[in-house]
């Protein structure tokens, strides 16, 4: 894996070492880069709330970049180095503003690397269509005819897919027990990458023939972005932004439909609450940012052992509910010991509060489990029941299931 990572790196070093020195760069092309970075500064600005909810929600799986339309821009219109300096300042930027302490910041490097072997195989592959245009020459202005086309779409390609296979690589190889088509990210994300690269041509078409207009392309870049994502956006309201899982409130809503489902199929609905024991001493001994870590792998843990079709809340704190469609108590109760078990060897790593990297381990929770209808026929009362059993697991010691309504030792 590190092999890999470094490779990726070196090589995009390599490449950007051995274009700078035998590229000649004009002042017309370091004009058209402080246009293209501006636009990138400005369009991530405008979408930088949006860019948060995403990120989380595509953690394991390709984070797609609607940077995409300015850094293809840049093949269009800029020599490799510049192309770099394009994709240095817009990642350096988007580190700052978004996913400061949220990522690692070597992922980024990384990412910012594959999208420069992407952008130099974009130009390597237009190069090869036009070898007698001048290398100081933007290549947008050699595009002709159907010649053109074939190239253009070619360079899109292979912008694509070098960044593509580059991320989905490195994904599988750090999460080797995740389903690779989790590492695949969903499809429709294809298409937003097609969607920039067409805008990207747009935009430097523009640039070259009417650069005063160029504003209104970036206008409507935003447009779209935040017009097509909004439907994600308002997921944010659903979603905990810490954790990345459902908020109380809706998984409050979904319980209940699926009760009612539930009630017509005369199938069982599984209810896990989950508690963190001591938890305060976690923010005590190593801080708030540290406890937030724990969360989030506590989160990640919980997630990876139920089914995609369940449902993972966070109550509140370091609280949990956990929904399981036709899984009856007893299978409630298996689940949440599957769950206990994951948790107990959880290794976290963290700053604490004197930023010292730390390993925290020895975490431990307490659940109450339950099943409609036997336990409960309301999400109300089967709540309450789960939460009583909760609250029997702390009494008896913590780090233990109970199961609602079984009676007590
Ligand atoms: P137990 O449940 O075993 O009885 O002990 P506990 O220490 O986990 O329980 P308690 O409910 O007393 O404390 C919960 C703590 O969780 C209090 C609060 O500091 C912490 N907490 C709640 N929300 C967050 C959060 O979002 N981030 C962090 N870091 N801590 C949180
Ligand atoms: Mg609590
Ligand atoms: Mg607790």
């Amino acid at each position: 894996m590190l092999a890999y990572v470094v490779a990726v790196q070196v090589i995009a070093y390599a490449v950007l070492l051995a274009t700078a020195v035998t590229t000649p760069v004009s002042t017309r092309s370091w004009t058209w880069l402080g246009v293209l970075v501006v636009a990138s500064v400005i369009h991530l600005e405008a979408a930088q709330g949006i860019e948060r909810v995403r990120e989380l929600a595509a953690e394991g799986t390709p984070y797609t970049h609607l940077q995409s339309v300015w850094f293809f821009a840049g093949v269009l219109l800029l020599p490799v180095p510049l192309q770099a300096v394009l994709i240095g300042a817009s990642f350096a930027h988007e580190w700052l503003r978004v996913f400061r302490r949220r990522a690692v910041p070597h992922r980024k490097v990384f990412s910012a690397c594959t999208v420069l072997l992407a952008t130099a195989g974009a130009t390597l592959a237009l190069a090869a269509f036009y070898p007698g245009v001048d290398p100081g020459q933007p290549l947008v202005t050699a595009l002709d005819g159907p010649r053109g086309v074939v190239a253009l779409v070619l360079a899109g390609l292979i912008y694509r897919l070098v960044n593509y296979a580059l991320v989905v690589g490195a994904i599988i190889a750090t999460n080797p027990d995740e389903p690779a088509h989790r590492a695949l990210g969903p499809a429709s994300d294809q298409l937003l990458i097609a969607a920039a690269v067409g805008l990207g041509y747009a935009v430097t078409v523009v640039m070259v023939h009417q650069p005063w207009t160029a504003p209104l392309l970036l206008v409507t870049v935003l447009a779209l972005h935040l017009g097509l994502l909004l439907p994600q956006f308002r997921a944010a309201a659903r979603t905990d932004g810490k954790t990345g899982l459902v908020s109380a409130q809706w998984w409050h809503d979904q319980a209940a439909a699926e009760l009612e489902r539930a009630r017509r199929l005369g199938d069982p609905v599984g209810v896990l609450m989950l508690d963190l024991d001591r938890f305060k001493r976690i923010n005590d001994r190593f801080g708030h940012l540290a406890g937030d870590e724990v969360l989030r792998a506590v989160a990640e843990a919980v997630r990876r052992e139920v089914r995609g079709t369940d449902l993972v809340g966070r109550w509140g704190g370091e609280e949990f509910a956990v929904l399981l469609p036709g899984v009856d108590a007893t299978g409630a109760t298996r689940t949440a010991e599957r769950i206990r078990a994951a948790v107990s060897v959880l290794h976290v790593t963290a700053r604490d509060h004197t930023g010292q990297d730390v390993v925290i381990t020895g975490l431990s929770l307490s659940v109450g489990a339950g099943a409609f209808p036997t336990t409960a026929t309301t999400v109300t009362d089967l709540l309450l029941a789960v939460d009583a059993a909760l609250y029997e697991a702390k009494d008896h010691g913590r780090d233990q299931v109970r199961v609602a309504g079984a009676g007590t030792a």
